[in-house]
């Protein structure tokens, strides 16, 4: 259950309790005033009232509310409130005194939870019940009320449920503004954490992400026997390109290539800037054979496509290494890197593989 949930049935507690100790208060006075036990009536309404409530706690705990507006259910709970603080009334008229305290008392509750329309709507609730109440008392004993003093406790209740509905609105105004900032906070550090595992270039998760990535894959290898290859990929010759055509081209193939890299691969593997003009792929539960077979199609592609608005033909040097379960990850990136270096130096546009090197059938140096 989350601490929200566990909040709002903390404070239903609090207020049942408060409702359990001002029922017992109410009997004791009954007997005080009238010298006789209290209604039949008033134990049934509070047995209705507190078995609402419990049901209340109930759908609350379960998390159907959790979507609504107001998932602590705040306003059925003061309606019944004052539904069963009428019937008190009509049953004991001379006890009204305590009971429109016990009104007032449970106004905060609504303070902050309710919209400001919410808590409106209560406070006209109670006031129509109050004089409904007051008027049925008057119709049945005209005797026991003075209209003049009724009118004015009736006047001072509405004009204090009328303040109670002020301060609810200007808390219902303060809570909307500090959830409209909270979510403007969230979606920040949502943008933020993004920020700083996207390379701002090329859109691919940055070195940061990729190591966090590969301690994930690893626990996968270790745990569950999940293999995965890591492949250095290195553009052939880029220097000459930014040299020949500027960092503006340079620039654009290095898009263009993270986006072909992108593509190329799965939704579970991983394709990162590692940093410069050097790439890293991750590729999740495959063994060497069949990594090699995408990397050589990797390969070919790049060698196929034409790069930036100067259409350039470009190559790329991949090293691959499979990881060794119980070694480090900088230990598979490091032999990854060293196939790479072996690709270079066997004369580029070619996949490498630890162990076995693989040359393209057109061993056809980078020109661009
Ligand atoms: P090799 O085939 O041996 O890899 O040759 P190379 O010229 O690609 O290798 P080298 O590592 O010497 O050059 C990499 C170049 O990549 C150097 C740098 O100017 C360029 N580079 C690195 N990052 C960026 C970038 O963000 N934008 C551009 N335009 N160029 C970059
Ligand atoms: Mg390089
Ligand atoms: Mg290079």
């Amino acid at each position: 259950m989350g601490q929200l949930r566990k909040d709002i049935l903390r404070r239903h507690s609090m207020a049942a309790a408060g409702m359990l100790l001002f029922t017992v208060l109410y009997v004791v006075g009954y007997g005080i005033v009238y010298q006789a036990d209290t209604p039949f009536l008033v134990y049934f309404a509070a047995f209705l009232y507190f078995s609402c409530h419990a049901g209340v706690a109930y759908v609350i705990w379960s998390g159907r509310t959790k979507e609504m507006s107001d998932p602590s259910l705040t306003l059925p709970v003061m309606a019944l409130v004052i539904l069963f603080m009428s019937v008190m009334i009509l049953a004991g008229p001379a006890l009204r005194g305590i009971i429109l305290l016990g009104l007032l008392n449970i106004m905060p509750f609504g303070v902050f939870r309710l919209s400001g329309k919410g808590f409106l709507g209560v406070s006209l609730f109670a006031i129509a019940c109050y004089a409904l109440v007051i008027f049925l008392t008057h119709y049945r004993n005209s005797d026991e009320l003075l209209p003049g003093l009724e009118a004015l406790t009736g006047f001072a209740l509405t004009t204090s449920l009328l303040v109670y509905a002020f301060i609810g609105r200007e808390f219902a105004m303060l809570r909307a503004a500090y959830r409209d900032k909270n979510l403007e906070l969230r979606r920040a550090m949502a943008r933020i954490e993004e920020l700083a595992v996207t390379d701002e270039l090329t859109g691919l998760n940055n070195r940061r992400y990729l190591l966090k990535t590969l301690e994930k894959q690893r626990a996968l290898a270790v745990r569950q026997d999940i293999p995965f290859v890591v492949a250095f990929i290195d553009i052939d010759f880029f220097k000459q390109v930014n040299d020949d055509y500027g960092h503006r081209i340079g620039d654009q193939v290095l898009a263009e290539l993270a986006h072909l890299l992108r593509v190329s691969v799965r939704e579970v593997d991983l394709a990162a800037r590692y940093g410069g003009e050097e790439f890293v792929l991750l590729l999740s539960g495959l063994n060497m054979e069949a990594a090699e077979g995408v990397l050589e199609r990797i390969r070919a592609s790049v060698e196929c496509q034409r790069f930036s608005e100067a259409e350039l033909h470009q190559t790329i040097s991949i090293g691959v290494a499979q990881y060794h379960p119980d070694e480090a990850t900088d230990e598979v990136l490091g032999r990854a890197d060293r196939m790479l270096y072996e690709a270079k130096h066997s004369g580029r546009n070619r996949v490498c593989l630890e162990k076995r090197s693989y040359a393209p059938s057109s061993d056809q140096e980078s020109s661009s």
